[in-house]
């Protein structure tokens, strides 16, 4: 299900990344503390490669939006104390007076043996702040006011976790040039890194998302636009419908969308137009004329496999 980098494709890509990255601010910073089982391990060449194709999920998003995401710098009376699963353990980890600097959602990554049939789980961080208003409003929306409403508009996160499956139930497909449209076998590590990223910027997880559910159908303006009214979703409320289908921006290619419930192996999903625009339903700040990774689906495989089914949320302040 995904793509790998060799050694020469991986210079291009990060060529590649460092353009967009002068184009927006967003930065999502991958951190692997927590990946006790050495899936991603940076000394082996199995982990190098699962690392690439995180990074290039990762630039995909970072070049999509411009948003200016406020640090979190906790000192003194303001004090900071994140929470989010272990990727590796499953158990909530506390990060006390966690600096998150500006511009960056910080990504812990790993993984472990997870329910069958489950490729990934996505955590959105939590929290406890103690401070001044300022530096509580910060921890709570990093700048992005509309996250402060009532009726949220805005998301500005600090970050959370994804686990990935690591039981040898699942064969991971790891692209080593996710910009090539070749047929493979097993579930693309690319499409599953990206569908996660998103959820973790807010898709089925903000409160700027929920305030635009309604029933079973989000109602982002930018998504009714698009699509001619409100998009259904899946009866957990964190994906589009089963097998709801969208065009890859730049293109004319209909493909399911990435942030339906399920992928299914020897397949390839990238952001459609739907997704795109419920991101920017959530708050994120589109970049003009973003150009996107080129699509590419081959349905090899029928199986299917769900792609995040627990969504956990825990925040107080
Ligand atoms: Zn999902």
């Amino acid at each position: 299900m995904h793509f790998g980098p060799s050694l020469k494709s991986i210079l291009v890509g990060l060529a590649v990344v460092a353009t967009v990255r002068d184009v927006g601010a967003l930065t999502l910073t991958l951190d692997y503390r927590y990946d006790t089982s050495g899936f991603f391990s940076a000394t082996s060449a199995d982990g190098q490669a699962r690392r690439a194709v995180l990074e290039g999920s990762a630039s995909v998003l970072e070049g999509l939006f411009s948003d200016t995401l406020s640090a979190i710098t906790p000192a003194g009376d303001n004090q900071f104390y994140a929470r989010v699963e272990s990727p590796g353990t499953g158990s909530q980890v506390e990060l006390p007076n966690l600096v998150v600097p500006v511009d960056q959602v910080l990504v812990f990554v790993g993984a472990r043996n997870l329910e069958s049939g489950v490729l990934a789980v996505t955590s959105v961080g939590g929290y406890s702040a103690a401070g001044s208003p300022e530096f509580l409003a910060t921890a709570a929306a990093r700048g992005q006011t509309g996250a402060l409403l009532g009726q949220a508009t805005d998301f500005g996160p600090w970050g959370g976790s994804i686990a990935f499956a690591s039981g040898t139930g699942v064969n991971w497909y790891v692209d080593a040039d996710p910009s090539s449209t070749e047929g493979f076998s097993g579930y693309d590590l690319f499409s599953v890194a990206l569908h996660e990223m998103t959820h973790l910027l807010g898709f089925g997880t903000a409160d700027s998302w929920d305030d635009r559910v309604q029933g079973t159908t989000f109602m982002g303006p930018a998504t009714v636009s698009l699509w001619g009214g409100g998009a259904g979703l899946d009866p957990d409320l964190a994906h589009w419908k089963e097998g709801t289908t969208s065009t890859a921006p730049g293109t004319s290619d209909l493909q399911e969308a990435a942030m339906d419930p399920t992928l299914a192996a020897g397949v390839r999903k990238v952001l459609t137009r739907l997704d795109v625009a419920a991101l920017s339903d959530v708050g994120w700040t589109p970049i003009p004329q973003a150009v996107p990774l080129p699509a590419s689906a081959p349905l090899l495989l029928a199986a299917l496999a769900g792609l995040v089914p627990l969504l956990r949320r825990a925040r107080n302040s």
